[in-house]
C-alpha cells in the first residue's frame, strides 16, 4: 500500500496548515520551510500526483489554481511588487511531495536562471 499522501491529509483537514484561500477546486496555505517572506502552496483538492498526470478532467480545477494565484498575491501583499509562481515536476526539478502544487513566492528579489 502506498503511503498516505500529506497533501490530501491538509486538503481533509486531518494535517494542520495555515490556510490562506480556499475554493471549491483548490486550497492554499503557507509553506512550512518558506523560502520568501511570502510563501504560499497552493494545492488542488483532488489528488494528481504530477503534472504528467493532468487529464482534460483536471482543467477546471487548474484554472481555479492559476485564478487563485493573483487573488491570494494580492491578500498577501506582494502583487504590485511581482512574484514568482513555480510547479516542480518530478524528482529532477525538485518535486518532493506528489500531489501537484504551485508555490507563490513574494516579498523578496529572484534571480534568474533558478538554480
Ligand atoms: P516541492 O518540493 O515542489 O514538491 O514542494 C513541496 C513543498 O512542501 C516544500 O516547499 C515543503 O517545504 C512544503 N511542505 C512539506 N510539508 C509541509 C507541510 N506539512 N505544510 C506545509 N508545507 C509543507
Amino acid at each position: 500500500m502506498s503511503a498516505p499522501c500529506l497533501f490530501c491529509g491538509i486538503v481533509s483537514g486531518e494535517i494542520p496548515a495555515e490556510v490562506v484561500y480556499e475554493d471549491d477546486h483548490v486550497l492554499a496555505f503557507r509553506d512550512i520551510q518558506p523560502q520568501a517572506p511570502v510563501h504560499v502552496l497552493i494545492v488542488t483538492r483532488a489528488h494528481v500526483a504530477t503534472i504528467n498526470d493532468l487529464r482534460a478532467e483536471h482543467e477546471p480545477a487548474m484554472t481555479a489554481l492559476l485564478a487563485a494565484a493573483p487573488r491570494i498575491a494580492r491578500d498577501q501583499g506582494v502583487a504590485d511588487d511581482g512574484y514568482r509562481l513555480v510547479m516542480n515536476c518530478l524528482e529532477k526539478a525538485g518535486q518532493s511531495v506528489f500531489h501537484i502544487h504551485m508555490h507563490l513566492m513574494g516579498g523578496r528579489e529572484f534571480q534568474w536562471p533558478p538554480g
